[in-house]
């Protein structure tokens, strides 16, 4: 896709430790430690929301922007994320991720993957956070911390 220049796509990505996971006897997927905390989103969605919409108006591209088409933009943009790991193993992936180029093939994909979610989002006047937060409390509420902490094979098989 193209991009919206005021982003600063030549940012390196943050050098976060890869994730280290390891199955225990039942091939169960667990953390070995709590999760590296992301790098602190400074910008507001707000204010990236408003550089979407700028690009867009500027391109002329509100005509081609409909639920579809942009839901198929997110889902292409994820899958070319999921492509970045496909045939590699855990090993693979940890080594992968010690290569400035290819964080920041992840980071721009990612970046795709966003620019969609907002745009579609504006198109179905869905506010992003709202719906996020709301899902995550159905899912405190679905999911409770005491009965699923350290389990998540629950979640696969209720
Ligand atoms: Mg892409």
């Amino acid at each position: 896709m193209q991009t919206n220049p005021s982003n600063n796509r030549t940012q390196q990505a943050p050098n976060h430790e890869p994730f280290e996971n390891e199955r225990n006897q039942q091939s169960r997927v667990r953390r070995k430690s709590p999760s590296p905390r992301a790098t602190p989103m400074t910008n507001s969605l707000d204010t990236y929301a408003e550089e979407i919409q700028t690009f867009v108006d500027e391109r002329d591209w509100e005509q081609y922007h409909n639920p579809k088409d942009l839901a198929i933009g997110l889902a292409t943009e994820a899958s070319e994320l999921l492509e970045l790991f496909r045939f590699l193993d855990e090993h693979d992936i940890t080594e992968r991720l010690k290569d400035p180029n290819y964080r920041q093939r992840i980071h721009d994909e990612v970046g795709d993957t966003l620019f969609f979610l907002v745009r579609f989002a504006q198109r179905l006047d869905i506010n992003l956070l709202q719906a996020g937060q709301e899902k995550l409390q159905k899912s405190r509420e679905k999911y409770p911390a005491d009965e699923y902490r350290g389990d998540n094979w629950k979640v696969l098989d209720p």
